[in-house]
């Protein structure tokens, strides 16, 4: 499939970089849309672990990487992370590429982010991550943006930056937020220049000639369908479109450039935060107190610990009829070793109807009871199985019932944050 696009279908963490990674080995290109150093993927190869924001993920098995115009960029997070990657022997030099149309995230985004944030009444906080990427969005939408292109034109620089940066601090300012020092943030954003100058490129002709090319293009989402701006659960959500509908205005590659759509999916569910955000499957304490201990279920970017629940096959239905899904990658289902029952969830009930759909409205989203199909839970440890036969028969029949509950099939079974920790059930 020359054009493959991996995104998340739950609330973010569902082990993306790794199916990234275990699918990149085929990859020409590997191409972030979205997003921006808000997403943080964890992906483990061998003794080392490497943490990516903003470089696809596809990079580390030698895959061309491209932020595409869709990303709002923070230079400073991408200079430590090409840092990093050099230094643990990645190959980067003249493989890493960015969009002159991407959105930059200026210095005063971050603290206006923060406070804005803090303005907000405890229900409503967003619990944003604070680096600037909504405010970096919102500026896009209000012409108020500054682009990388706009950063390499010394003209338009002299007339927008001093600008823009003063806009910020106006907004700063009336929030009662510290404001920005200007000179000192025209200078930052002028140390960019230099080594972004090399890296940037027109990123959609780039990929249009690869795919017209028969280059194998891997997209990578972050983020997930879940906090999708407009799918998600608003304003309990991130500032982009994070499915299948973010790829052609985040690239520049046609619509119906995407051969194959892959949603990752955690065998249970997770959501950051320890409050912010309707959560209907929530497990029982005892439960999601083993799962967030044994699923290291702690934010790559945030340190905060993760909400743990139970498979929603509500949820991740609205996915998968939304985005098209051609396949799912089911991840860390090894977690859920030794618990008994295994619930899905099927459907939602509220004020005693059963839910067609998943519901926009919030307060409905709060006071929904899912309706739980209970499966024998498997035991011993699945980590070290590659054959589907090996599987144990109780593990393959949740699987099934997952498949069945969501009506698309699972493809890929991930045992193990490991790449080699991977059972293809199905062919592609
Ligand atoms: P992402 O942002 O979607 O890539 O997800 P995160 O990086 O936040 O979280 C996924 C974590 O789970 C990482 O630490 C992975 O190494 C790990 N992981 C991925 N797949 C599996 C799996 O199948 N089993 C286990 N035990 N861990 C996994």
């Amino acid at each position: 499939m020359p054009v493959t696009c991996v995104f998340g279908a739950q609330w973010g963490d569902e082990g993306k970089g790794k199916i990234v990674d275990f699918l990149s080995h085929d990859a020409d290109y590997a191409v972030r849309f979205q997003g921006g150093a808000n997403a943080g993927h964890t992906i483990r190869i061998g003794d080392e672990t490497f943490a990516q924001r903003l470089t696809p993920s596809g990079v580390l098995a030698g895959a061309i990487g491209v932020i595409a115009n869709g990303v709002v960029l923070d230079p400073n997070v991408l200079q430590r992370e090409l840092e990093t990657l050099r230094s643990k022997g990645i190959d980067i030099d003249g493989r890493v590429f960015v969009s002159d149309r991407a959105h930059l995230v200026l210095p005063f985004h971050g603290p206006l982010d923060r406070a804005l944030d803090a303005s907000r009444s405890d229900r409503w906080r967003n619990n944003t991550t604070g680096r600037g990427i909504s405010t970096c969005m919102g500026d896009k939408h209000l012409y108020e943006g500054f682009r990388v292109a706009d950063l390499l034109n010394a003209r338009v620089r002299e007339e927008r930056l001093r600008y823009l940066l003063e806009r910020g601090n106006v907004r700063l300012r009336s929030l009662g937020a510290e404001e920005i020092v200007i000179d000192e943030a025209v200078a930052e954003v002028e140390s960019w220049i230099d080594w972004l100058r090399p890296l940037t490129t027109d990123t959609t002709r780039l990929l249009q000639d690869a795919r017209a090319a028969d280059k194998r293009i891997l997209i990578e989402g972050a983020q997930a369908a879940l906090l999708d701006v407009d799918f998600g659960t608003y304003p309990f959500v991130t500032s982009s479109s994070t499915g299948l509908n973010g790829v052609a205005s985040g690239t520049g590659l046609p619509p119906r450039a995407i051969d194959n759509a892959i949603a990752v999916a955690k065998a249970y569910v997770t959501r950051v935060g320890s409050d912010a955000g309707p959560f209907p499957t929530a497990a029982e304490p005892d439960v999601a107190a083993v799962l967030q201990e044994r699923g290291r279920e702690f934010g790559t970017v945030t340190g905060r610990p993760r909400r743990c629940g139970w498979f929603d096959a509500v949820a991740m239905g609205h996915v998968c009829r939304l985005n098209g899904v051609d396949s799912v990658a089911l991840t860390k289902i090894d977690i859920l070793a030794d618990i008994d029952p295994l619930r899905i969830c099927v459907a939602y009930e509220c004020d005693g109807q059963r839910l067609d759909g998943f519901p926009a409205d919030i307060d409905t989203l709060q006071r929904c009871r899912p309706v739980y199909e209970d499966l024998p839970g498997f035991s011993g440890a699945l980590s070290g199985i590659r054959e589907p036969a090996d599987l144990p028969a109780r593990a393959r029949e949740y699987v099934e019932a997952i498949e069945k509950a969501i009506g698309t099939d699972v493809q890929l079974l991930s045992v193990g944050p490991e790449r080699t920790e991977t059972i293809t059930l199905r062919a592609s």
